[in-house]
């Protein structure tokens, strides 16, 4: 049970540090996080204006070309209606040309609402560009930043996470398990040391009688008040350095 104790003394000794270097780089990753969804996000919408307006200004210009080349079919019905023979002719030419008529003031209508989808496009395209502009800006700083911070307690951060590692192996999973549950419940803390006869989380005394029993280390003893692990200062002292 020493041993036990040992262990998920060192184990709370390392999770403490691994926090401290947590800590250290605050909400840092959470805001490299954000601002690079933000990126991508509007590096797609532009993406997508500019399909927009891409697309908007080949329907336009294929339109543009269609009446022209209505109004050249016109043209040939009106020759052609000079030289019929019939009333039946002229007018199945007539209502030719009124079709022409009829589609080309269509593929004007149609050509207004693109050349119109076309600059909405473009004029948004410029203030999404803008931003992402600015943000990028932000996004680099702030990624070299963590960048820095991370490599700064790269070295730290890999030792502990090693040595956590090492520390669960030989650990209990019932023993782990609420070790964690404690840890979850107390932000972080889940096993302390009886200091001065108190607990070294909650500060409450710890009854005589139960002081020379965690001093036994033969059992997992919990503070009657904050319900963390108490270990002995013996305990607490050998455990495994860090
Ligand atoms: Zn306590």
């Amino acid at each position: 049970m020493e041993n036990t104790l040992r262990l998920l003394y060192a184990l709370q000794q390392v999770d403490l540090q691994l926090q401290e270097i947590h800590e250290l780089k605050g909400d840092l990753p959470a805001v490299v996080a954000e601002l690079e969804a933000k990126v991508n996000e509007m590096t797609s919408r532009l993406k997508e204006l500019e399909k927009t307006v891409k697309q908007s200004k080949v329907e336009r210009d294929k339109a543009d070309s269609d009446i022209v080349t209505l109004a050249e079919k016109a043209e040939k019905y009106k020759g052609q209606q000079l030289q019929v023979k019939n009333n039946k002719q002229y007018d199945a030419l007539t209502k030719e040309i009124e079709l022409a008529q009829e589609r080309s003031i269509k593929l004007q209508k149609d050509m207004e609402l693109l050349e119109g989808r076309m600059q909405l496009a473009k004029t948004d395209a410029v203030v999404v560009a803008t931003q992402l502009e600015e943000i990028s800006v932000d996004y680099d700083e702030r990624k070299k930043e963590l960048k820095e911070v991370n490599k700064e307690h790269e070295k730290e951060e890999l030792k502990f996470r090693h040595e956590r590692e090492k520390l669960l192996a030989r650990i209990k999973k019932e023993d782990f398990d609420r070790y964690e549950r404690i840890q979850r419940a107390k932000g972080g803390t889940a096993v302390v040391p009886v200091k001065r006869g108190a607990c070294g989380g909650c500060f409450s005394r710890v009854p005589p009688q139960k002081m020379l029993e965690i001093r036994q280390n033969t059992k997992l003893f919990m503070c009657e008040h904050c319900g963390r692990i108490l270990v002995s200062d013996q305990v607490a002292e050998k455990s495994p350095a860090l």
